[in-house]
């Protein structure tokens, strides 16, 4: 086995340099745990990007994945079986209202059919020019030409153009802007219920009951890209349920499979009218192998009430955080987010924090240059939360500007 020095090395000899990593090598992992090749253990607060849902290496799933593959793997979209239905009926049944599934493989690729199915629905079915996909700053879709276009960030568009026509990106939480983007040309507002890569920023609910209100006025259809906050994260099933919204189409991928590669689409059953036979597909999408794990991922979820536990613990946390926060002035701006889906936003960049948690060998992500985001393993409990606020205050004591020691309550100072 190589070790991880070797890894590093290699890395940039044999692969695209597409990915900054992190100084962190590993060869296995076990529930909350990941160990690199040397033996030592992390604790994973970030789960593979928020999906490896139910840690690593859940007995159940990888008993799913070996009893599927001796039975059947792959068999293509050009035959039936039975897998893809019992996970589309699972899934639909998560997020009423909404009646037909189209299965992928990746976020980009559920956005990309969510943005195709949009438009085609808009043309072919209700006989309207209405093309043009609204998206906020901020967000983020995909990595496709189309899903990258969509995304409001600048940083993912160098270099890729000529990108494609129709997206008009507006400022987040500003409801006249969004009102005044919308024309008989618009298809869809597609967006995150709480923007995750964009630094774990939940939709305001005045604006998304606005965007709602809008949405319906002008016949425009709704788009919850549910990629990161979906599959229980937020504390509901949907993070739009949250927000009180009801999505014309959904998006989910990330969660879905505990760490195999899939993505998915949710619509009506009169919105999947844009997609007849021969509009669409894609030659993985839903394979036997993958099915079968996300319905076992899903049956766990239900099982072991995961999703309510991520609320309860969310809660406690962003509790805790507070503490923390009032402990360390100055030091953290505000903590945000839902269920196990948090953002710890410091005042200056957080690079320095975050080496340190490293160090403590607590993995988190650092997204927007100064927001800690904590996206854990639904089965995290309470411990590994407080083993990582401990990390956290010690980390940010190491990091204290001069002369800003943190103080505690009870220190008397405190109370003045
Ligand atoms: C990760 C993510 C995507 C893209 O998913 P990929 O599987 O990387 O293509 C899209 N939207 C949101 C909200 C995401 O978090």
């Amino acid at each position: 086995m190589m070790t991880s020095s070797q890894l590093m090395e290699r890395e940039s000899q044999l692969l695209c340099s597409t990915y900054a990593r992190y100084p962190l090598a590993v060869s296995r992992g076990e529930g909350m745990n990941l160990y690199t090749p040397e033996g030592e253990r992390y604790t994973d607060l970030l789960s593979g990007i928020a999906v490896c849902a139910l840690g690593h290496c859940h007995p159940e799933v990888t008993a799913a994945i070996c009893a599927q593959a001796g039975t059947l793997v792959h068999v293509s979209n050009l035959l039936y079986h039975e897998a893809q239905l019992v996970l589309a009926e699972k899934l639909l049944a998560t997020a009423p209202g909404m009646e037909r599934a189209f299965f992928c493989n990746s976020g980009a690729e559920a956005n990309e059919g969510a943005i195709k199915l949009a438009r085609r629905f808009m043309r072919e079915v209700r006989g309207q020019d209405r093309f043009r996909i609204i998206t906020l700053s901020g967000s983020f879709h995909g990595r496709t030409l189309a899903t990258l276009t969509a995304t409001g960030q600048d940083k993912v568009k160098i270099g890729f153009g000529p990108l494609p026509e129709g997206f008009t990106t507006v400022p987040f939480g500003d409801t006249d802007a969004l009102a005044a983007a919308m024309d008989e040309h618009t298809a869809a507002v597609l967006v995150e219920p709480i923007q995750g890569e964009g630094g774990v920023r939940p939709l305001p609910a005045d604006y998304a009951a606005a965007m709602q209100r809008l949405c319906r006025e002008q016949g425009v259809l709704l788009v919850c890209d549910e990629i990161q906050t979906g599959m229980g994260r937020t504390g509901h099933f949907w993070a739009y349920q949250g927000l009180g919204l009801t999505p014309d189409i959904i998006t989910i991928a990330k969660g879905i499979a505990g760490g195999l590669p899939m993505g998915a689409v949710l619509t009506t059953a009169q919105i999947a009218q844009g997609f007849p036979a021969g509009s669409h597909g894609t030659t993985f999408g839903g394979n036997a192998l993958v099915s079968r794990v996300a319905a076992t991922v899903l049956d766990i979820i239900e099982r072991d009430g995961l999703v309510a536990r991520a609320a309860q613990l969310g809660t406690w946390l962003k509790e805790r955080l507070q503490v923390v926060a009032q402990k360390h002035p100055g030091r953290i701006q505000e903590v945000r987010g839902a269920g196990l889906m948090v953002g710890i936003e410091l005042t200056t960049p957080g690079k320095a924090v975050w080496q340190e948690l490293l160090a403590r060998r607590y993995l988190v992500n650092l997204t927007q240059d100064t927001v800690l985001r904590l996206l854990p393993p639904l089965i995290v409990d309470e411990s590994h939360l407080e083993g990582f606020c401990i990390a956290l205050e010690e980390a940010l004591a190491a990091t204290a500007p001069t002369g800003a020691a943190p103080t505690s309550f009870d220190n008397p100072r405190n109370s003045l």
